[in-house]
């Protein structure tokens, strides 16, 4: 089974590396049920696919809400009659350094990068598990590799979803239910991600990187792609993807 005809689920769908992928998959035949918050985004995003002949859903998410994510899921199955493959790729990455103390936003980077992953787990796992297939894709970081000044706590998500995909790849193993999971380490790709960067000195710094060297989304998406495309006894564990000019 390859993308064609599978059921992705896809969230931060709305820009950057999701919208990317989604627009990918479907053009190679995925039926693609995208979540984010901006209506706006969603609807024109399934429109556009929709338009191209693709397959597209699409429902307003917010990923730090579990029952969001079980209504997302729950959409897949309904207008597509299954759900193949989960992409955990919301995520918000306001970086600034420790003492600066910004704890409202440590805690929106554990509750979208991290909880938002473990919900969307949660969200597929009772149907993974039941019928033995399914994969599970998550978007960490090379910032979930190394650390990185000013990365203190968005690191600290991205390396944690690292050993949540790790585990549930083992744990699949030891159970035998099938689950494949593939985890993205990109490091400076052109999208939003930036825009939210509240310290001055991060932002300047962040906009400088990217403006010198980043790629564009389709980067990712096409190894999500590489990865779905597997046969269903290969399971694409991990990819690092840089820009060729980033140190
Ligand atoms: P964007 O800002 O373009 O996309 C982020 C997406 O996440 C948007 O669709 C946004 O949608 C969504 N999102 C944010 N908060 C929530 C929420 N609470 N519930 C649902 N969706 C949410 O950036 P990218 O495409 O770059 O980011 C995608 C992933 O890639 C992130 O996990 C990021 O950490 C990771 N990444 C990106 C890198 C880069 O250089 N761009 C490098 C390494 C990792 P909306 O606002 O509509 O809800």
């Amino acid at each position: 089974m390859s993308v064609e005809n599978k059921v992705v689920v896809i969230t931060g769908a709305s820009s950057g590396i999701g919208e990317a992928t989604a627009k990918l998959l479907a053009s190679n035949g995925a039926s693609v049920v995208l979540g984010a918050r901006r209506e706006e985004r969603l609807s024109q995003i399934s429109q556009d696919i929709i338009n191209n002949g693709g397959k597209a859903a699409y429902r307003v998410t917010d990923v730090t809400d579990p029952e969001d994510l079980k209504a997302l899921v729950a959409l897949a199955k309904e207008k597509f009659g299954a759900i193949d493959v989960i992409y955990n790729n919301a995520g918000i990455m306001p970086t600034s350094p420790i003492s600066a103390l910004k704890t409202n936003e440590w805690n929106a980077m554990i509750d979208v990068n991290l909880k938002g992953v473990l919900n969307g787990v949660a969200a597929v796992m009772p149907d993974f598990t039941a019928q033995k297939h399914g994969q599970i894709i998550t978007t960490s970081s090379v910032a979930g590799l190394k650390s990185f000044i000013g990365s203190g706590v968005y690191g600290a998500t991205k390396f944690a979803v690292r050993n949540l995909m790790e585990v549930i790849r083992m744990e699949s193993a030891q159970e035998q239910t099938n689950i494949r999971t593939a985890t993205v380490y990109p490091a400076a790709i052109n999208t939003e991600l930036l825009q939210h960067i509240t310290d001055k000195n991060a932002k300047q710094g962040m906009d400088k990187l990217y403006k010198s060297v980043g790629i564009t989304p389709d980067a990712i998406a096409r190894v999500v792609n590489f990865a779905i495309d597997q046969p269903e006894d290969v399971n694409i564990n991990e990819f690092t993807v840089y820009p060729t000019k980033q140190g």
